[in-house]
């Protein structure tokens, strides 16, 4: 029997849709009905516009009548983390200090999307300004892992992973600073992929840390993540740090790149604080890849202890810089209490923004501060260098990395909210990548006894994410945790 539309792979209703077995409007109509049923829930969304998306769907459809569809994206709706500009939509970043901003224009990543045909789907939930691994530092809800609905979705971009895992859209776009696409996706049994910085323009993304944020696709399958990531990379003028690079036919290299890989198993990444049946599951993934063909071999990371300690340095330092702008004066939230301008200052950021957002403003600028700059911020940055350089060192060796994408399954709510640095440990494995700047992605390898989702990470060579699909498929093909669903 096949899926209910609500949750057919976004390749598998492209084909419908051009075969008009479906129609646009009919997809959108379905996707609406599911959310209303199961968001009260799950929680994935803060807000969405049904008329936008039946508008936009009833265009399609008219588009794909005359014969001028525009890919395989036409119709589809792809839901998007809260932290991304959609003219005319509501842009809060979970946080009460941006309350009702609405967007004058579109993220480079959203402008592609629409070309694509592909309709914006609502504003899914996240920790307050990306800031977090559980959804529970928005300032809106904690959005429910579908799993188990007693189980944080992970973070940042929680709402986009559950979003997908419970049939309220085929695909979600996330940002990456730390985990936020991969981490996670690896708890809600989805596929989620932060791509090479660089690869897809920040321009219309709200920053965090600007010299690690990636956005990144959602999905059920590999496949259907190369189409959406296909859609949104590519070179941007309006934004410096954005890489000029031909972008392959992802899809198509999912046939052609075959192997066999040589693929590493960083040691580091095996270490105290790895759940048992994580580590099953992953040494189950690796035995697949050797018996495929592939070579596997130890690697070693030997910077990686420092990764954690590295990454809350710099993200806080650009977030404190980055977060400046938040002043009362600009956006949404004015304190009525002020006296001048100086205590409105400090009255509209008390008010308007979270703990850990605080938390994180105060660290980073102490780290940038005058007399602990070279002591902190300077030397996370020579550090940083090094990870990098470990990441490299290992591809001169092998094609890929296979790793878990986190220590354990989802943790219960509330278990870590009281304890930051457990809450930051849950990010161990994801880090090493942005510091770094490679792309990684988790797919589906498994399920606990409890019957939570268990992610596989497999990280690979700047702009090579060709090949990551590649790897990544092979292990799909094979296996069909992908394909299972919620009991919601
Ligand atoms: N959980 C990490 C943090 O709290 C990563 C967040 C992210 O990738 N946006 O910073």
């Amino acid at each position: 029997m096949s899926d209910p539309l609500y949750y057919r792979t976004a390749s598998a209703l492209s084909r419908e849709l051009e075969a008009k077995k479906i129609s646009s409007l009919e997809l959108v109509r379905a996707v609406i009905e599911r959310t209303r049923a199961v968001d009260g829930t799950v929680g994935a969304f803060i807000s969405f516009d049904e008329d936008d998306a039946l508008a936009r769907a009833r265009a399609s459809d008219a588009r794909r009548e005359g014969g001028e569809a525009l890919g395989p994206l036409d119709g589809i709706p792809v839901g998007i983390k809260d932290i991304l500009a959609v003219e005319g939509q509501p842009l809060t970043c979970a946080s009460r200090m941006l309350g009702d901003f609405v967007s004058p224009y579109d993220a480079t990543a959203i402008g592609k999307l629409k070309a694509a045909g592909a309709i914006p789907w609502g504003r899914l939930n996240m920790d307050e300004f990306a800031m977090g691994s559980s959804t529970e530092n928005s300032s809106v809800k904690t959005t429910a892992n579908p799993w188990n609905t007693d189980c944080i979705p992970g973070g940042s971009s929680g709402g986009s992973a559950a979003c997908v895992a419970a049939g309220e859209a085929p695909l979600t776009l996330g940002s990456d600073t730390g985990g936020s696409i991969r981490q996670p996706a690896a708890l809600c049994g989805v596929v989620g992929m932060k791509p090479t910085y660089g690869l897809v323009s920040r321009y219309g993304l709200v920053a965090f840390a600007s010299s690690l944020d990636q956005v990144g696709p959602f999905a059920h399958t590999v496949e259907d993540a190369a189409i959406l990531l296909q859609a949104v990379a590519g070179y941007d003028r309006r934004d410096s740090t954005s890489y000029k690079t031909d972008i392959p036919d992802y899809r198509a290299a999912l046939q052609e790149n075959r192997g066999p890989w040589k693929l590493g198993i960083p040691s580091e990444y095996f270490g105290e604080g790895l759940d048992p049946e994580v580590e099953k599951a992953v040494r189950a993934a690796i035995d697949f890849y050797r018996k495929e063909g592939c070579e596997i071999v130890e690697v070693s990371l030997p910077h990686t202890e420092y990764a954690v300690g590295v990454y809350y340095i710099i993200a806080t330092a650009e977030a404190s810089s980055n977060l400046a702008r938040y002043d009362g004066i600009r956006y949404t939230h004015r304190s009525s209490e002020a006296t001048d301008a100086i205590d409105l200052y400090f009255r509209s950021r008390a008010e308007g923004f979270g703990e850990e957002v605080k938390r994180r403003v105060i660290l980073g600028t102490y780290v940038l501060s005058s007399g602990y700059y070279d002591a902190y911020y300077l030397k996370a940055q020579k550090v940083r260098t090094l990870i990098r350089g470990d990441f490299l060192k290992a591809y001169n060796q092998v094609d890929a990395l296979l790793t878990p994408t986190t220590p354990a399954p989802a943790f219960r709510k509330g278990e870590k909210t009281d304890d930051p640095l457990r809450m930051y440990l849950s990010d161990i494995y994801t880090i090493g990548a942005n510091l770094a700047g490679i792309p990684g992605i988790s797919i589906p390898c498994g399920f606990s006894g409890d019957g939570l989702p268990i992610g596989l990470q497999i990280l690979g060579r700047p702009y090579q994410e060709a090949d990551l699909f590649a790897i990544a498929r092979r292990f799909e093909e094979a296996h069909d945790y992908h394909a299972k669903h919620p009991g919601l």
